[in-house]
């Protein structure tokens, strides 16, 4: 099924605390040799390596983003990077209330909020990550769970919010090889949009949860699904590929 609206297709690979030099330069390579891709793609690997993968993409197509930044402006905020030092490295993306974040980091919906609008701040996109426990799940609070993550950041960023990339992503599916069906995740997703409103149409909504390369077409194909965030797969080059080939 093709949307009716044709929004930026984009597939966002989320490394973790994986990795290594010499992996990473074979990763990227692997990934190099694959592109291009019907799809925006951009890979997010831990802090320390971010000024290697982006010498190592630099005119490749592919564009590279960090998965956290700070709500803060540079100062006396030991451990954190501001949003302005990862655009000096050249990141177009941002990753901003990832679940393990909120879950490990006590990350509240505001903070996360804050973060997004510090990384628009700075010219970068941040991806905004809403999602459901599986508790959350099974006793019927998904709609009014996410509803939640989001209006923190609509009432934070103003008409601002057309600006963001928004991922949907099931804390129940990642990295626990549980995808939500495709009908499930539409579901969200639509509910997503509308909530959205008016700048609805052009903000691309991505699904996050154990995409693989034999599940992500026919999540892809839904109306309101417009890419992946993927977690595990994006650490190999072949399935990540395969995946970002899906998203067309
Ligand atoms: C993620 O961490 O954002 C994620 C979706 O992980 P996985 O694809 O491994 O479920």
């Amino acid at each position: 099924m093709v949307s009716a609206v044709q929004r930026p297709r984009l597939v966002v690979g989320n490394w973790k605390m994986n990795g290594s030099r010499s992996g990473n330069a074979a990763l990227l390579a692997g990934l190099k040799a694959a592109a291009p891709f019907p799809a925006q793609v951009a890979v997010c690997p831990p802090l320390l390596y971010l000024p290697e993968v982006a010498a190592a993409l630099h005119g490749s197509g592919i564009h590279w983003g960090a998965q956290d930044c700070s709500s803060h402006a540079p100062g006396a905020f030991t451990g954190e990077a501001a949003a302005s030092m990862l655009a000096e490295f050249g990141c177009r993306y941002v990753i901003v209330g990832h679940s393990e974040r909120r879950a490990l980091h006590g990350e509240s919906d505001q903070l996360v909020a804050e973060k997004a609008a510090a990384a628009l701040n700075e010219g970068l996109t941040p991806i905004v990550c809403v999602g459901e426990t599986l508790d959350e799940r099974e006793s019927g609070q998904t709609d009014a769970v996410v509803e939640r993550q989001l209006n923190a950041a609509i009432d934070e960023l103003g008409t601002s919010i057309s600006q963001i990339v928004l991922a949907y992503e099931p804390v129940w599916a990642i990295g626990t090889g549980k995808t939500a069906s495709p009908a499930e995740a539409q579901a969200v997703h639509a509910r997503l949009r509308a909530q959205l409103g008016a700048a609805a149409d052009g903000i691309s909504i991505l699904y996050g949860g154990s995409v693989k390369a034999d599940n992500a077409a026919a999540l892809f194909g839904q109306p309101d699904i417009d890419g992946g965030l993927i977690g595990g797969a994006s650490l190999n080059a072949e399935q990540f590929a395969a995946i970002c080939r899906a998203a067309r």
